[in-house]
């Protein structure tokens, strides 16, 4: 049986170097006033960290599958865009 990260690994991704498609409005807020770091759990693809009391983010590898937006639903901190054209995730199936 074939494993989700063996799936995910098929798939290949452009990075927009310098222009991540999603950004922390305030890290403060993730680093200070939540306390479920929800989106570090949420997120299929491993792009969100929590360590040393910092919220991290890397877009590289994102599936643009919107979770990391909804799921900070008490802070709406994601600002969350589509890839430019030509940038992103490029899906493999099979
Ligand atoms: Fe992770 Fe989905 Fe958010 Fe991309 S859109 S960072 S894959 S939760």
């Amino acid at each position: 049986m074939i494993k989700v990260e063996e799936k995910l690994y098929q798939n290949r991704y452009r990075v927009d170097a310098d222009r991540p498609h999603i950004r922390i409005r305030n890290p403060e807020l993730c680093n200070e006033q939540c306390d479920t770091h929800a989106c570090t759990v949420c997120c299929p693809a491993g792009c969100w960290s929590f360590e040393d009391g910092k919220i991290g983010l890397i877009t590289d590898g994102c599936l643009e599958c919107g979770t990391c937006r909804v799921i900070c639903d008490k802070f709406a901190n994601v600002d969350w865009n589509y890839p430019r054209a030509g940038f992103g995730i490029l899906f493999k199936f099979g």
